[in-house]
């Protein structure tokens, strides 16, 4: 049951992947550190396992991203073009936070929360039915059951 829509690679197209599974869930998030990374206002990440990703061809590398938290932050890159494909935060490697403008049809994957919209661009309105957080938020209230299932499955907290 391959989902033609959630394939995708780096902008080179030497990496390609494909997503077994939908993700558990989609950030779309406003922090200073990932427009700064991006170059863009916000950036969408779709929190799967990593297992879940089928890594179809290509070589990538990972670089030492910056962390707010402290904890380690693995940014996986093409050694071609050295786009970022995912990120590993916490350098837990059952996970990762895979850059939902890598697909092939990003549009496949809309946000399911707004984080750290307390640095959001002032020109961006979200829309009104959006769930959006100055920081955080709490995941046992936001994520579907069969995703915390899932989460639970993977990293055993939650
Ligand atoms: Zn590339
Ligand atoms: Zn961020």
């Amino acid at each position: 049951m391959a989902d033609k829509r959630l394939e995708g690679g780096c902008s080179c197209g030497a990496v390609r992947y494909r997503l077994k599974a939908a993700p558990m869930f989609v950030h779309c998030c406003h922090c200073m550190q990932c427009q700064r990374a991006t170059g863009s206002a916000f950036v969408l990440n779709a929190l799967i396992e990593t297992e879940n990703v089928e890594h179809l061809q290509g070589d990538f590398h990972c670089t030492i991203g910056p962390s707010e938290s402290g904890r380690p932050h693995d940014i996986y890159r093409c050694n071609a073009c050295h786009g970022a494909l995912w990120s590993d935060y916490g350098r837990r490697k059952v996970m990762i936070f895979l850059r939902v403008g890598t697909l092939d049809e990003p549009a496949a994957l809309p946000p399911d929360v707004h984080i750290f919209t307390r640095s959001k661009a002032r020109w961006f309105d979200l829309p009104a039915d959006a769930k959006a957080f100055d920081v955080y938020y709490d995941m046992k209230a936001l994520w579907p059951p069969e995703s915390l299932a899932r989460r639970r499955a993977l990293l055993g907290d939650v």
